[in-house]
């Protein structure tokens, strides 16, 4: 099981790794963030993650801090 961390106080707000990972796997949080729009979190019921890291590649704060592969 594979999964990555990401840290609000970074997050910006631009979305770019929600439609990053291939198993839409990032969601909006109900988190308000430093821009005043909802950060992102990690939702992975069905344990897909495979630890690819596409959302932290593009992620342009550094904001996934953590890529677990399993
Ligand atoms: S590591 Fe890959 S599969 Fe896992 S959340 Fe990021 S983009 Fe999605
Ligand atoms: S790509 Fe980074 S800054 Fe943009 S929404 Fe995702 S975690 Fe936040």
């Amino acid at each position: 099981m594979s999964y990555i961390k990401i840290d609000q106080d970074k997050c910006k707000s631009c979305y770019l790794c929600i439609d990053a990972c291939p198993f839409k796997l990032i969601k909006k949080s109900n988190n308000t963030g430093s821009t005043g729009e909802l950060t992102v979190e990690f939702s992975d019921s069905e344990n897909k993650c495979v630890g690819c890291a596409q959302c932290a590649i593009v992620c342009p704060e550094i904001a996934i801090t953590e890529v677990n592969r399993e």
